[in-house]
Formats: structure tokens, C-alpha cells, sequence
């Protein structure tokens, strides 16, 4: 794994012992001598992780950590302070200055890297969601991104500990104090309440390494990170007092935190908080690229697939094994004239419930695109030449049947619609665009022969 790693430090032996452990791992190792230059480097070069000495002339460590986690451009940055201080007050200042662990030295080489490790790639998940959340952005995704913001809620911390008693006595420490829900559950429950999906599940899982038997809290963690439902919480493991090389093994399975017996319940509450952040502002990432895909691919007026993704699904129900897909193209009729009798505004409206129609007559499973104008694409997973018929026809109906009403007294539109259908064999190698152009030219004929009508093109083995 890669990285660029600042060390901060005013002592040269200091930095350089640490710096020899890095290179030796493979990063990319830069030095600064002060507090100040810390904050200047940390702007510049933006590394992926600071390791910060607690001690210095000019500025101490944690009001470095402090201001770089109250700068927007460097709040993201992973900081590991270091110090020769057991000193539990400045641990904890540490701590709620926002850094993300508190070594003291001499620094445990194993620890160290695979706390580095896990750092970096927690930063790289959040870069990467930014990223894509910014191609998304250009969509015009805060829109969608306001409906999500709406539905947080507090956080849901799950304590999964041996015998039920400790963890009761977490618990009772944490109420309030970490500005979530928290429960006491069983092993098992951590596993089967959450097979279906992440917003029933905890945020923040809290495990001891062992539970009834020994590592069986680090197999549970290894269940949480490869279960979709819980694949994006975080977890903190909590380790006997010492075990460094089972830290180690714990961060690399993806424990996104540890912390060692006896549980110091207040460095407990404070990690947990972080976690909770942590979690809180990658779900939001997730939502707006969520969101911003979803506008990618949907025609912004009726809510359906755009032309682009219509054709892509097409494409991919198509290279798929089964009996046949049917492939619809829909046209409305003298939809021009509508909007030169009822307006643009009335024709769209038109449009939109129209969609709503269409999508209500068919299966999920089912593909709507809106092509573009008046003009849509339905497509049918292995459907055969009858039900296909009796489909479009259905569709037809649908339209035509009930005007849309304006409102009392608003005007009645009646909308008809013009459809070919083409039958795409599996049996005879077809594109999608020539399973279209089928349609479209039977498309063609119903509306010469009069409109409102469903016409069915030639198989496809004669026309290949
Ligand atoms: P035909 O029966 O031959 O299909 O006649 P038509 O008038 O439906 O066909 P034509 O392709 O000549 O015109 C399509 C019309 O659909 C032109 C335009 O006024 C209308 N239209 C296309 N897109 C939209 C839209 O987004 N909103 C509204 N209100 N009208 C649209
Ligand atoms: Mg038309
Ligand atoms: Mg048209």
C-alpha cells in the first residue's frame, strides 16, 4: 500500500527512528520540526496521514491536531499522536482534539503499521466516495441529496461482549454520553438481525476479541465487514491489556478502531463518537452517489429511464439466457396537436402521468425508457409472441380508455398511442438496434394504417 506520511516532530532521532520503520514499509515519508510547519505542510502537500509528537516548543501537538481538524481542507487527514507521556489527561485530550489514536512511545512497530494501514485505507474510502460524489454533483445532485438529509436519525451502537454483566456496565457508562442508541447484543444476534438490510443494523459495533471462545469476537468482526448489511459499520475491538499483536490482526481484518482491557469507559465514549462521524459522513457520501447516479440514468420530467440507460438495459437483457425478449416502440399520437390546444405545460403533465400509466401495467422486472418527445421503449424479460400482443394491446388501452382529466372543470385529454411490437429470438443472433428498428418501422405501419393499433413485426430470422 502506498501512502505519504508526514511526521511531525522536534526531535531529529525521534523522527528518524519512526521514519525508518515507514520507508521500510514502503511509504512516502516527509518531516517537519514544528507545529507551525506542520499546519503549513499539511495544507500544501495534503498526506494521507500525520503523525504528530504531543510535545514541541513552538506549539503543542494536540492544538495542531485541534486546528487541523477545524480546517475543512485538512479535517479529513488521519493524525496519530504520539508521546513518552502514560498521561490519561492528555490521552483523552488527544482524543477529543480529533485524533485517531494516542501511541506512546516506544512506538510497537506491528501496532503502528497496522494502524497506518488501516488509516490510510479508511481515507481512501472517503476520497474515493468524494470523488464520484463529485462527477455526480454535475448532475445537479442536491436536490435529491435534500431528501436524504431528512431521514438521519440517531446512531445505533450494538456492545457485544462476553457475559452479559460487562457489558451492561458499558452500557450504563455510554448512555448519553455518546449521542446514540446503545444495546447490549448477543454474538448471534450481531449476525442473524441483519441479514436483510443496513438500515435496521448498527452503526457502530463494539467487540470484545473474545467471547466465548477465544478470537471468536474476531471472527464475528470478519462476519460483519463480508455481510452486505454490515459491511459499512464500524467496528471497535477491544483487546486484553497488551495484546498488540492481536490489535494488529484486528485492524487488518478492518476493525476500524481498538482499544484495550480494562475498558476506560470515558476513551470508550470518545472513540465511539468519532466512529459515529466517521460513519455518518461516509453514508452521506454513499446517498449522494446513490442519488447522483439515479439522476444519471432518469429522464428528469417523468421520473423513467433516459434514453441512454434504456438502451443499455436493453443491451443487457438481451445477452441474457432466456425465452426471448420483446421489444416495444410507443409513439403518441398527434401529441403535437395537444400542445398547440392545451399548452406545453398541460402536454407535459400528459407525459407525466402517461409514464405512470405504463409503468403500473407492467412487471418490475419490465423495462420503460422514455426515448425522447413522445416517444418511449418497453421491453419484456422472456416473454413469448402472444402474452407480447396481449401486452402492447393492454398498453394501449391503458391510454386511450381514460382521457386525463384537468381538474374540475379543467380540461379532458384524450391521448392515443400508436405501437410496434418485435419479437427478439433467442435462437437468431440480433442486436438491440436492429430488434429497434424492427419495431420502429412496425411502429410506422400503425400509424399509416390509421393510428391507436398495435402492429407486429416480421420474425426476426426473416428479417436478419
Ligand atoms: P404523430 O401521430 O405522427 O406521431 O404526430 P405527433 O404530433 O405526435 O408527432 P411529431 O413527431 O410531429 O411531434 C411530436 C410532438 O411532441 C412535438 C412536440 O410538440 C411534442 N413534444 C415532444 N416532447 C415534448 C415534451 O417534452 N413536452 C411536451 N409538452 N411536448 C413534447
Ligand atoms: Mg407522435
Ligand atoms: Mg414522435
Amino acid at each position: 500500500m502506498t501512502g505519504r506520511i508526514l511526521i511531525v516532530d522536534d526531535v531529529a532521532t525521534n523522527r528518524i527512528v519512526m521514519k525508518v520503520k515507514l520507508v521500510d514499509a514502503c511509504y512516502t515519508v516527509e518531516q517537519e520540526d514544528s507545529g507551525s510547519a506542520a499546519l503549513r505542510a499539511a495544507h500544501e502537500k495534503r498526506p494521507d496521514l500525520i503523525i504528530l509528537d504531543v510535545l514541541m516548543p513552538d506549539m503543542s501537538g494536540l492544538e495542531v491536531c485541534r486546528r487541523l481538524k477545524a480546517d475543512p481542507d485538512t479535517a479529513d487527514i488521519p493524525v496519530l499522536l504520539v508521546t513518552a507521556l502514560r498521561d490519561r489527561a492528555s490521552k483523552m485530550a488527544g482524543l477529543e482534539a480529533g485524533a485517531d489514536d494516542f501511541l506512546t512511545k516506544p512506538v510497537d512497530e506491528v501496532t503502528l503499521l497496522a494502524r497506518v494501514r488501516s488509516l490510510i485505507r479508511a481515507r481512501d474510502t472517503v476520497r474515493e466516495l468524494r470523488e464520484r460524489g463529485e462527477y455526480g454533483a454535475g448532475q445537479g445532485f442536491a436536490e435529491a441529496m435534500a431528501g436524504f438529509e431528512a431521514k438521519s436519525r440517531p446512531g445505533r451502537i450494538w456492545l457485544v461482549a462476553p457475559g452479559h454483566n460487562g457489558a451492561v456496565v458499558w452500557k450504563t457508562a455510554l448512555d448519553d454520553k455518546v449521542g446514540g442508541e446503545v444495546r447490549v447484543v448477543p454474538r448471534e444476534t450481531a449476525l442473524t438481525e441483519l441479514t436483510v438490510d443496513d438500515s435496521e443494523s448498527a452503526d457502530v459495533f463494539v467487540i470484545s476479541a473474545d467471547l466465548t471462545d477465544r478470537n471468536d469476537g474476531l471472527r464475528l468482526l470478519s462476519e460483519l465487514r463480508s455481510r452486505p448489511a454490515t459491511r459499512h459499520a464500524a467496528t471497535l475491538m477491544v483487546l486484553p491489556e497488551g495484546d498488540t499483536e492481536r490489535a494488529a490482526i484486528a485492524l487488518d481484518l478492518g476493525a476500524s478502531d481498538i482499544l484495550y482491557a480494562p475498558v476506560d469507559t470515558q476513551e470508550l465514549a470518545i472513540r465511539i463518537r468519532a466512529q459515529l462521524g466517521r460513519k455518518r459522513q461516509a453514508d452521506r457520501l454513499r446517498a449522494s452517489l446513490r442519488a447522483g447516479l439515479e439522476l444519471a440514468v432518469t429522464d428528469s420530467l417523468t421520473g423513467l429511464h433516459n434514453r441512454r440507460y434504456g438502451l443499455y438495459r436493453l443491451e443487457q437483457m438481451m445477452a441474457r439466457p432466456g425465452k426471448g425478449i420483446v421489444v416495444m416502440m410507443l409513439d403518441l399520437d398527434h401529441f403535437k396537436g395537444i400542445n398547440d390546444r392545451h399548452g406545453h405545460a398541460a402536454g407535459d403533465e400528459v407525459l407525466r402521468r402517461l409514464s405512470r400509466r405504463l409503468r403500473a401495467e407492467l412487471r418490475s422486472g419490465d423495462l420503460v425508457a422514455r426515448l425522447g418527445g413522445e416517444e418511449f421503449l418497453v421491453a419484456l424479460a422472456d416473454a413469448d409472441h402472444a402474452a407480447a400482443v396481449e401486452c402492447a394491446e393492454r398498453l394501449r388501452r391503458s391510454i386511450a380508455d381514460m382521457p386525463f382529466a384537468f381538474g374540475e372543470g379543467g380540461a379532458s385529454i384524450t391521448v392515443t398511442m400508436s405501437v410496434g411490437v418485435a419479437f427478439a429470438d433467442p435462437a437468431v443472433m440480433e442486436t438491440p438496434e436492429h430488434v429497434i428498428a424492427r419495431a420502429d418501422s412496425a411502429l410506422y405501419s400503425s400509424k399509416s394504417l390509421g393510428r391507436d393499433r398495435v402492429t407486429v413485426a416480421e420474425g426476426a430470422s426473416s428479417a436478419a
